[in-house]
């Protein structure tokens, strides 16, 4: 078995979405060229599926008749092994389109809890389907999920709709990637963020303070983003021993969990999603020393005062809530 650790890219989203049509420019907008693929239905399947990219023509294996993430995970980590295993063509990523009714936590917990995939394949993106023309059943917590999101058949709508769309969307996962992708050329391109984006309060800024009662901004979608500044020198270790505690414990209710803590000439990013924290990751750190590290938490609890007393008591007394900006309610 190879000792490089290949990319995963999980691509969900509900059926008709337009995950597998527009999988082969998907590819090459993320730079790839020796894609394996590997599409799962709940349903019966074609054994092969072949689709047109700028980069080539790609066969992708499918697992039919059940979903990989429950049903059928012992095959779906089986045909992962023996990709691995398969010495006769190099590739550079994997991408496993789920099937629609798939758990994308389930997926990246499989994997990361198995022992020999663990240490080969690391999920490195998911990538939710939107369709522009049927949000009806559009779920906050899947778009707070993904790492990057795609509004598909975006030539279908108006640009006010994607307008709307994508400002509902990032009112849920504001760090995500937001990608827009037509029927007519396929072409995926991103979404600039508009000047009045609800990025997270920077430390220190002079925007007014919310009350503790207004804390959320996405009521209705039962979605909330909670953002975190930490003291300079905080050990990381100490944060990713919290974030374990916090994803076994309130996993069902933590969407994600996202964390960048400089570390001398390194900065060191964790990612959690679900019951899941993946091994941290360590990227040269670009920023001048004294910059604070950032947390991110989104979840469907409200009581972010809740997660700031577990922080300040079990990492460091110094972190800060940046948004929502909490003062006590009168
Ligand atoms: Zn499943």
């Amino acid at each position: 078995m190879a000792s490089v650790v290949k990319p995963i890219i999980l691509v969900t989203g509900a059926l008709g979405s337009g995950k597998t049509s527009g999988l082969g420019a998907l590819i090459a907008h993320f730079g790839y060229s020796s894609p394996r693929v590997l599409i799962n239905d709940v349903g019966q399947v074609n054994d092969e599926i072949r689709f047109e990219s700028s980069a080539g023509t790609y066969a992708a294996e499918t697992i039919g008749g059940g979903c990989a993430c429950c049903e059928r995970s012992d095959e779906f980590l089986g045909r992962l092994l023996a990709l691995l295993d398969d010495t006769s063509s190099a590739f550079d990523v994997i991408i496993f389109e789920a099937s629609g009714v798939a758990d994308p936590a389930a997926v990246v917990r499989l994997i990361s809890e198995h022992p020999k995939l663990s240490h080969h394949i690391e999920a490195s993106n998911h990538v939710h389907y939107v369709d522009a023309t049927s949000t009806e059943g559009l779920l906050a917590c899947d778009v707070a999920l993904a790492e990057t999101c795609v509004i598909a058949k975006s030539d279908l709508v108006s640009p006010g709709e994607i307008d709307e769309l994508s400002a509902e969307m990032r009112s849920w996962n504001p760090h995500m990637k937001l990608l827009v992708q037509d029927v007519v050329d396929e072409h995926v391109r991103v979404l600039p963020a508009p000047p009045a984006a609800p990025d997270p309060v920077p430390a220190g800024s002079s925007s007014a303070p919310i009350a503790l009662a207004e804390a959320s901004r996405s009521e209705r979608a039962d979605v909330h983003v909670a953002d975190f500044s930490l003291p300079t020198g905080l050990s990381w270790l100490a944060l990713a021993t919290w974030a374990t505690a916090l994803l076994a414990r309130h996993g069902d209710r933590v969407l994600r969990l996202k964390a960048s803590v400089p570390s001398g000439q390194q900065r060191v990013v964790l990612n959690g999603v679900r019951h899941t924290l993946f091994p941290p990751r360590s990227l040269e750190n670009t920023e001048p020393r004294s910059t604070r590290g950032t947390l991110t938490v989104i979840s469907t609890t409200q009581d972010v005062g809740l997660l700031l007393d577990s922080l300040q008591v079990f990492v460091d007394p110094a972190i800060e809530a940046t948004h929502p900006v909490l003062v006590p309610a009168e």
